[in-house]
């Protein structure tokens, strides 16, 4: 039984928090707290079954972070905010001792770069302080790092190429609108893409590598390479890959909007001056877009998310796909909530558990592959995520 400190509360945290109280064998209290309290406030008021309380909290302020763990003492910090805030609050976290877990790794907010060396670099100071850092515990990443663990645990001698598919077959009905947080969404989509072969990382235009794959039970979709933060951690914790890609589907207005807006200038995260006051065109973007927790509602259609592993086991070559199916609506009927915040909540929530539970034990910062992947995947889909598997179909 554990106090939880959620911070963040939009489309993720919404899911979080309330798979949190589903779970309440292990989540016995929350504490929500976020720049907007209302929001805190609202999700509070759909969990009837443990005490959740709410707060205000600025995260880019360690030590307004800090005093809210002094006050509410939590055993866990679960970071679904963004990733500006990741080093905030693992050094809040470290300064009280308590463990933390996020979704998405640091970027610092002046350069669209992402990468796990900043977060990596507190590994021996969390070891010295006796606690743990899970990072990317979402879907992608998250459940993508599970399941690569899980193929090597039991379906590979060797493991050869990795590609991480990632497709969102549904419509919510707007001309345009990201399904996470607009502005980490487009600072990711619009770098250059990059993948993994023979020993580094190469790089190629943004979207301009794609072709057409064949989903289970969505059929083909357009899917485009790009750079996504677990491929950086799956090739380091699995060094025998040779090629290591993440794929993602993109319908062709998205791609159309998006283009429009890079070239009229509104993805820039340079500030301009507009009559006498500095803003950043795409934080100003991100304020007239849909807020990803409100597009739940009208959501149809279906994600499939997954991992195809090409290698070898007892001598064979083998290939070996293993994934998850969401449905938007549903998501919506259980917590109200779209596909993509729902895949992502269900993980960092049991995440969580597998830290509070002690089934995942360590000193120091971790990505979720280098724990033993069967606890989890033993009871992922009990939490509303079940995997299926495809053995000897190429889908790229
Ligand atoms: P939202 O924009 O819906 O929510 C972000 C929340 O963080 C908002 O409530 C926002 O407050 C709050 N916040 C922002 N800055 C601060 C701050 N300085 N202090 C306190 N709170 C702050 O995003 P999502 O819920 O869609 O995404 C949440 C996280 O999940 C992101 O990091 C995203 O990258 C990650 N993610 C991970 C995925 C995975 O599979 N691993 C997939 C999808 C998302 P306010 O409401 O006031 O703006």
């Amino acid at each position: 039984m554990s106090k939880v400190l959620i911070i963040g509360a939009g489309g993720v945290a919404n899911v979080v928090a309330r798979k949190c109280a589903q779970n309440s064998e292990v989540y016995s209290e929350l504490l929500i707290a976020s720049r907007t309290q209302s929001k805190c406030d609202k999700i509070a008021s759909a969990i009837q079954n443990i005490p959740v309380s709410t707060a205000k909290v600025d995260a880019d302020k360690s030590e307004e972070v800090a005093a809210l763990i002094r006050d509410f003492k939590p055993e866990l910090v679960m970071n679904i905010a963004l990733p500006y805030q990741d080093l905030s609050i693992m050094d809040a976290c470290l300064k009280e001792g308590v463990h933390y877990l996020d979704t998405a790794n640091y970027e610092p907010k002046d350069e669209a770069h992402f990468e796990y060396s900043w977060q990596w670099a507190y590994h021996e100071r969390f070891k010295e302080a006796g606690i743990m850092a899970l990072l990317g515990s979402g879907f992608d990443p998250g459940m993508t790092n599970v399941y690569t663990a899980y193929a090597k645990k039991h379906h590979f001698d060797r493991m050869d190429t990795l590609d991480i598919l990632d497709c969102n077959a549904g419509n919510h009905g707007k001309a345009f609108a990201t399904n996470f947080n607009p502005e980490i969404n487009i600072r990711e989509i619009t770098q250059p893409g990059r993948f993994y072969k023979d020993g580094s990382f190469h790089t190629i235009p943004a979207m301009s590598k794609h072709q057409a794959v064949n989903y289970p039970e969505i059929g083909d979709r357009e899917s485009y390479v790009l750079f996504h933060e677990e491929l950086e951690s799956l090739v380091k914790h699995f060094p025998e890959l040779k090629q290591a890609r993440f794929w993602m589907t993109f319908g062709q207005q998205y791609l159309t909007y998006l283009d429009v807006l890079q070239n009229v200038g509104m993805t820039r995260i340079d500030p301009v001056k507009f009559q006498g006051v500095e803003i950043v065109p795409l934080e100003f973007l991100k304020a007239v877009l849909p807020e990803p927790g409100t597009l739940g509602e009208n959501y149809s259609g279906k994600t499939c998310i997954g991992c195809q592993i090409v290698g070898e086991k007892d001598g064979k070559p083998k290939t070996y796909f293993v994934y998850n199916v969401c449905d938007h609506a549903e998501c919506y009927k259980e917590v109200e909530a779209q596909a993509i915040s729902y895949t992502t909540g269900v993980p960092a929530m049991l995440g969580g558990a597998m830290i509070l539970k002690g089934i995942w034990k360590g000193e120091g910062v971790f990505n979720m592959e280098q724990f033993d992947p069967d606890p989890f995947m033993a009871e992922i889909g009990k939490w509303g995520l079940p995997w299926k598997e495809i053995t000897g179909v190429k889908l790229v």
